[in-house]
């Protein structure tokens, strides 16, 4: 048994990864660089071309780790080049239906679609991030991915047209051994878990079923088994990671956490819990109390921000900073509406649509809506959930991604955070994203 003290604490403040399990033993870069030759992005390339002459292969080869390289460390450091042409990574969103209703999920408060994506409009998406360049391709951001039937072509069609690093979330429920077959066949490079608590009790209190009750057993032994299969497969990817969020429910987990997973995953993360407007707390009653006084007393109002660390250290912010999504990423809707962050639950903050249908999207909100008022089966965790508003509506016209990336409003909010007038933007204004914080220790 690990005892917590041995763990290390990655980041000290801000960042969402607070914790990385001290497997020192796996360096993702490194293994992406180690394995470049098991990369389906570049296997296919040099099938497609015909490469047989050893010299040419490995320039190839070398090429393409650099490209990897260099994707990481602009990824890292993307505050040092805000003019970079393409975004470091799209995340399309394949599905944006959940079998779960994770009481600390935006969807328990903001009305979500139940729908997946269409192959042609994936495609065409994929295309167009081919075309200017970009490296990654997350395929999640609402919803979870394994619930798209044609979930192996989509991530094949992406890594055979050259994406160097594509990458799913899922909460691993329907991981049975056909879907973990088709997911080692399909080329994916990596594939995080979400999973919260080191207990069957905190675990099937955290991740509730919408349709049926979800099982904690179930899901560990598809993690377990995705293990073994890769293992008899003899493959190299995807690479594993599960990530839980530290709640006041999991905070005193981690090492239960740690030990269930450690001999089946890569890597084993613990990330901060950032606020969605529910009930889930990430800090129990007496901790509260103390800040909320400290705050009382020093004349600060009572909703300035605060964060607690894995050692308990409590920090407030009275000050915003830059964020680094606009000049990371794109997200997409299943219905093709584009947005600026993965915090944008919902893309309220609209920035550009790739298909006509995203001007729909509404419609399939509304649909939603119906069914939690009706009281439909599936439904009832949902109640809580109210409709989005919307704080930025372009133009209705079909663009592409290069054009958005350079577009006017994406210019006027990166000018706005340049500026320090992170407030300016409504969205951004009410954004929990703890890196977008200064923080200052408090004593309390
Ligand atoms: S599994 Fe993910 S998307 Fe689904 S409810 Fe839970 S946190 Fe939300
Ligand atoms: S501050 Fe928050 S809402 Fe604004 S771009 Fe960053 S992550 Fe998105």
């Amino acid at each position: 048994m690990k005892n917590l003290n041995t763990f290390k604490q990655d980041i000290l403040v801000g960042s969402s990864i607070l914790y990385k399990s001290n497997n020192s033993k796996f360096n993702k870069i490194k293994f992406m660089i180690d394995n470049m030759e098991d990369n389906l992005a570049f296997k296919e390339y040099i099938k497609l071309n015909k490469v047989n002459e050893k010299n040419e292969y490995n320039n190839i080869l070398n090429k393409f780790k650099n490209r990897y390289i260099n994707y990481r460390n602009s990824w890292v450091k993307v505050l040092d080049n805000k003019d970079r042409n393409y975004p470091l990574s799209v995340d399309i969103e394949i599905a944006a239906i959940c079998d779960l209703a994770c009481p600390h999920c935006h969807r328990e408060y903001l009305v979500t679609p139940d729908k997946i994506i269409n192959e042609e409009l994936y495609k065409n998406i994929v295309d167009q991030a081919v075309k200017i360049g970009v490296p990654s391709l997350k395929l999640i951001w609402r919803g979870e991915p394994l619930l798209h039937p044609k979930l192996k072509d989509l991530i094949t069609y992406a890594k055979k047209s050259g994406i160097l690093d594509v990458i799913i979330n899922t909460n691993a429920t329907n991981l049975d051994e056909k879907k973990a077959k088709e997911i080692i066949d399909s080329g994916l490079d990596t594939l995080i878990y979400s999973f919260d608590g080191g207990t069957k009790e905190t675990y099937e209190k955290m991740r509730p079923g919408r349709f049926k009750k979800n099982s904690f057993n179930n899901v560990y032994n598809n993690i377990k088994n995705f293990s073994i299969v890769k293992k008899n497969n003899n493959s190299k990817f995807p690479t594993t990671k599960i990530q839980m969020i530290m709640t006041k429910d999991t905070r005193g987990e981690i090492d239960a956490f740690y030990n269930l997973f450690n001999d089946y995953v890569d890597d084993v993360t613990v990330t901060q819990y950032n606020e969605r407007g529910g009930e889930v707390d990430d800090l129990d009653p007496k901790l509260k109390l103390g800040i909320l006084d400290y705050l009382k007393k020093n004349n600060l109002k009572s909703d300035t921000p605060y964060m607690v660390d894995l050692d308990g250290n409590v920090y407030i912010s009275k000050k915003r900073k830059e964020c680094e999504q606009i000049y990371q990423r794109l997200m997409v809707t299943y219905s093709g509406k584009v947005g600026m962050c993965c915090h944008d639950w919902g893309a309220k903050h609209t920035i550009g649509y790739l298909s006509k249908s995203a001007y729909e999207e509404e419609n399939d909100i509304s649909e939603v809506k119906k069914k939690i008022d009706q009281k439909k089966k599936g439904f009832e965790l949902l109640k809580d959930a109210i409709l989005p508003k919307q704080f930025n509506t372009p133009k209705k016209t079909v663009g592409n991604l290069d054009d958005i990336w350079h577009g006017e409003e994406l210019k006027r909010v990166r000018k706005a955070h340049q500026n320090g007038e992170i407030n300016s933007i409504d969205i951004c204004k009410g954004c929990t994203f703890k890196d977008t914080y200064h923080w200052e220790k408090i004593k309390i």
